[in-house]
């Protein structure tokens, strides 16, 4: 990575994730995408091959080494999705009232799934194809489910089941999200997310694949998922409000209050949050989005998100670059209202812990003097993670020697690092703070800047310093 010559800060702090696909993996496109404003991509491995993910990875590392900015690259695995199988007589209309049968193996309806049929019960809702065709299950057994259309429509070949009543006892990981999940951590990607998340136990699974080697993203889909929300918040790195599956299996009026409800939680742990799916839907085929999908964008930022996704508008649509360029217009709009800043503070998490009040009292400086930037040295983002939790009313400026610690933070609300030298002394720190705000082009000579670092240095969990630092000081070491 090239880090003599980093772009500038962005004018921006909530983050943009943009799914890489058929419409945006060309060199060209995910260059135009990443300077259009995104800052981590998401490789979705429910489509592509390897090769296509491959390709794509190595473009994006090669962006990131011409511009000297580090990208977060996220691979999301596919999960348990359950589908109906081939329909044998193939597509055909459902009606209300009508009786279905669904068999595990063939018959009118196939459901190669056997864990279902050992974990429905009678009332349980089957929701077909986003929820466009509903049944109620009212007998099984171990090989056959019998269900009432509640909602019909064209029933077409493997569409997907969405089973919000059910614990269905499915492996968090398929085959399949094994062999991908070693191709992405082979390549080298720094977040991988896990869908489908039902218990806490499914993170531990992953985790104990993953060793360390990348952040671990749980995807908020399940009502179980909302059950031991704050386990599932404790045990992940990230967390993805995947409101695409969520929408579908909790009542769509539900999903604007969990939204907030999951943000919060998040900023009290410091985990990153990213509010996905839908944003910007209509640009997959118009250059404008609609009102309500500007409004949602901004909502999201009001709620405090860390990130905000783009699924289909920059992996298939014919507007991608379009489409981060909007979201960042939107994004910037909304954080320059004089109404954001309140709504974050009514939001800001409580320092119950020491390493969240020396954070909190960072930012307190940095917002009550005359200061032009926060600098943490982090050798993991933790206090990174840390004092983006209390969003900043000034940039934060993250050092760190660790390029994968540096790649993740473009994930994180605010949160613009660098990679630099190790820290050995005290006498360095304020040097390497005054000189990464330079490379940034932040600040002018009357300014100081808010230094936060830890002793003893390169020990991790330390974070117990804060120092104000004049800018252009010389005299002052
Ligand atoms: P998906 O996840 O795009 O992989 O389904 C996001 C969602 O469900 O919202
Ligand atoms: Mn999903």
């Amino acid at each position: 990575m090239n880090s003599q010559s980093p772009s500038a800060l962005r004018p921006r702090r909530a983050k943009i994730l943009a799914t890489v696909g058929p419409a945006s993996r060309s060199p060209e496109m995910l260059r135009r995408l990443f300077l259009a404003g995104a800052d981590t991509f998401r490789l979705n491995f429910s489509h592509g091959s390897h090769d296509d993910h491959r390709q794509s990875y190595a473009a994006i590392r090669a962006l990131e080494a011409e511009f000297g900015q580090p990208i977060g690259i996220l691979q999301d695995l596919q999960g348990p999705k359950i589908r109906i199988g081939q329909l044998p007589g193939g597509p055909r209309e459902v009606a209300p009232g009508e009786t279905l049968t669904l068999t595990l193996g063939t018959g009118d309806i196939p459901l190669p799934h056997p864990e279902i049929f050992a974990a429905i019960r009678p009332g349980h809702q089957l929701l077909i194809d986003d929820g466009r065709i509903r049944l109620e299950a009212m007998t099984h057994d171990a090989k056959t489910i019998t269900a009432r259309v509640v909602a019909g429509g064209r029933l077409l070949d493997r569409k997907g089941v969405n089973l919000p009543d059910t614990v269905v006892d499915l492996p968090a990981l398929t085959e399949k999200d094994r062999a991908d999940l070693e191709f992405g951590l082979s390549l080298g990607v720094d977040w991988v997310a896990l869908s489908f998340v039902q218990r806490p136990e499914d993170l531990a699974l992953a985790k104990s694949l993953i060793q360390g080697r990348a952040g671990l993203v749980a995807k908020i889909e399940k009502p179980s998922a909302l059950d031991s929300l704050a386990e599932i918040v404790a045990e992940a790195d990230a967390i993805m409000i995947a409101r695409g599956d969520l929408g579908v299996e909790i009542p769509p009026e539900d999903v604007p209050g969990r939204q907030k409800e999951i943000i919060r939680l998040c900023r009290q742990l410091d985990r990153p949050v990213i509010v996905a799916t839908q944003m910007l839907e209509s640009m997959i085929t118009t250059p404008t989005p609609t009102r309500a999908e500007a409004s949602d964008v901004a909502t999201a930022v009001y709620d405090g998100a860390d990130a905000v996704m783009l699924s289909a508008e920059t992996a298939s649509g014919q507007f991608p670059a379009e489409a981060v360029a909007m979201m960042d217009r939107i994004i910037r709009r909304t954080e320059a209202h004089p109404f954001y800043a309140a709504s974050l503070t009514a939001t800001a998490p409580r320092a119950d812990t020491a390493n969240r009040a020396i954070a909190e009292a960072a930012v307190d400086l940095a917002g009550s003097l005359d200061t032009s930037a926060i600098v943490a040295f982090s050798s993991t983002g933790a206090s990174g993670r840390r004092i983006a939790s209390y969003r900043a009313p000034r940039p934060t400026v993250l050092l760190t020697a660790d390029p994968a610690v540096a790649r993740r933070m473009s994930l994180v609300w605010g949160i613009r690092s660098l990679i630099d030298r190790e820290v050995t002394d005290h006498d360095t720190v304020p040097i390497m703070a005054e000189e990464a705000v330079r490379r940034l082009g932040i600040g002018d000579e009357r300014d100081s800047i808010v230094v936060v670092c830890g002793f003893p240095f390169g020990v991790p969990g330390t974070t117990n310093s804060i120092r104000v630092t004049p800018l252009g000081r010389k005299d002052i070491p």
